[in-house]
């Protein structure tokens, strides 16, 4: 068992490392394939022994090894996410293939998670896909789930077509397919995703508006406050779903 744990915990720093690639160059439109990473000050191609994850990071002290430009803090914090995450993911779901699903949801969700919060889109390079594999991955380990996940999926993305019409510049469209993406990963599960993704949006814009006077008008992405609210119902979405529904009287 412990085996487990610390192969999903490199397995998880591995994708890490992946998604930082996806991060920097999906929203630059570059290939995440080819060419290799480079430092982006002196160019000089990272090795393969430079580019370990969390590892390598350490033993270069942050620095490129050639002209000491500083690597970002970030590309450890997303490697070891991702191995923390996928360790947390193996405790709850186990070791049989319904642990794939949440792992795939786990990885679409930290890369959704940056680069909506940078570039502020929900890219569909890799939202329409993840939706997909989401739903086939689902279904294929629970069956009897289908009318429900595509229930959730097309429940929730009506909600955020209807909220992305009536106030433009709110939602986008990203957002409404990233919502079909979560109800057909979480099932009735992705009401506790949506309700969080409100309650800290709009906590952290009030946050925003107290810290930088009523000036500030800048919009939130909303991806990452779903990506927050999604991960939220993946692990404790059954419990917190009781709770909301009893909050309101239906439980
Ligand atoms: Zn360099």
């Amino acid at each position: 068992m412990v085996l487990f744990y610390i192969l999903l915990f490199v397995v998880g720093a591995a994708i890490g490392s992946f998604l930082n690639v996806c991060i920097y160059r999906l929203p630059r439109g570059e290939s995440i394939v080819a060419p290799g990473s480079r430092c982006p000050a002196c160019d000089m191609p990272i090795r393969w022994y430079d580019n370990i994850p969390l590892l390598s990071f350490a033993w270069l002290g942050g620095k490129c090894r050639r002209c000491g430009h500083p690597i970002s803090i970030w590309y450890p914090v997303v490697e070891l996410l991702g191995a923390v995450l996928f360790v947390l993911a193996g405790w709850k779901f186990g070791s049989g293939a319904g642990l794939l699903p949440p792992l795939l949801l786990i990885s679409a969700l930290i890369a959704i998670f940056f680069i909506d919060l940078e570039h502020y889109i929900v890219p569909n390079v890799i939202v329409m896909p993840v939706a997909a594999a989401g739903l086939g991955l689902t279904i294929a380990v629970q069956p009897h789930r289908w009318a429900e996940l595509l229930a959730a999926g097309a429940v929730s993305g009506a909600f955020f077509l209807a909220l992305a019409l009536i106030k433009p510049g709110g939602m986008g469209m990203g957002d409404v397919k990233l919502v079909v993406a979560l109800g057909f990963f979480l099932g009735k599960a992705v009401v506790v995703a949506l309700f969080t993704a409100f309650l800290l949006g709009a906590l952290v814009g009030v946050a925003m508006i107290t810290a930088g006077g009523k000036s500030r008008k800048s919009r939130l992405p909303f991806g990452p406050f779903l990506a927050v609210g999604a991960l939220l119902a993946l692990f404790y979405g059954a419990p917190l779903l009781d709770k909301y529904l009893s909050l309101f009287g239906a439980g």
